[in-house]
């Protein structure tokens, strides 16, 4: 958890893993993993996906979007405020009971943006995002 704050942002579990390991030099990945899982199942952090093979980490706070470099797997928080009436026009549409939502806007990242110079300007334009799918606990 201190680990996770100290990091800030979003952080994978070897950047977490490397951290605690200052603290504590005989802590293992696979109790990083368990401790990252349990404390995802409290709710007091949240696992990102990044499209990348690896999650990311945040402390849970207001819910945000992400935008999510695709080429280097950066993540960064949206200013763009989360739309909750969408939750309720989806809700509309379904009988699925929607709780929430996630979006991720996919592109390139800032430094990215700069070292692909040799692309078609087109490409390095944002990409198209939405996505990932609606979901719902049962709130144990
Ligand atoms: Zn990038
Ligand atoms: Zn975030």
């Amino acid at each position: 958890m201190a680990a996770i704050r100290r990091l800030g942002g979003h952080s994978t579990a070897d950047q977490i893993y490397e951290a605690v390991k200052h603290s504590y030099p005989r802590v293992s990945l696979g109790t990083i993993y368990r401790n990252l899982r349990v404390l995802c199942d409290r709710g007091q952090i949240r696992e990102v996906k990044s499209g990348a093979n690896f999650s990311r980490f945040e402390l849970a706070g207001p819910r945000h979007y992400h935008l999510i470099c695709r080429v280097c797997g950066d993540i960064e928080d949206s200013a763009f405020p989360v739309d909750g009436s969408l939750d309720e026009k989806v809700q509309a549409t379904t009988s699925f009971k929607v709780e929430h939502h996630r979006l991720d806007f996919i592109g390139l990242c800032s430094r990215c943006q700069t070292q692909t110079h040799d692309r078609t300007h087109a490409e390095a334009h944002t990409e198209v995002s939405t996505a990932e799918a609606f979901v719902g606990t049962s709130g144990d």
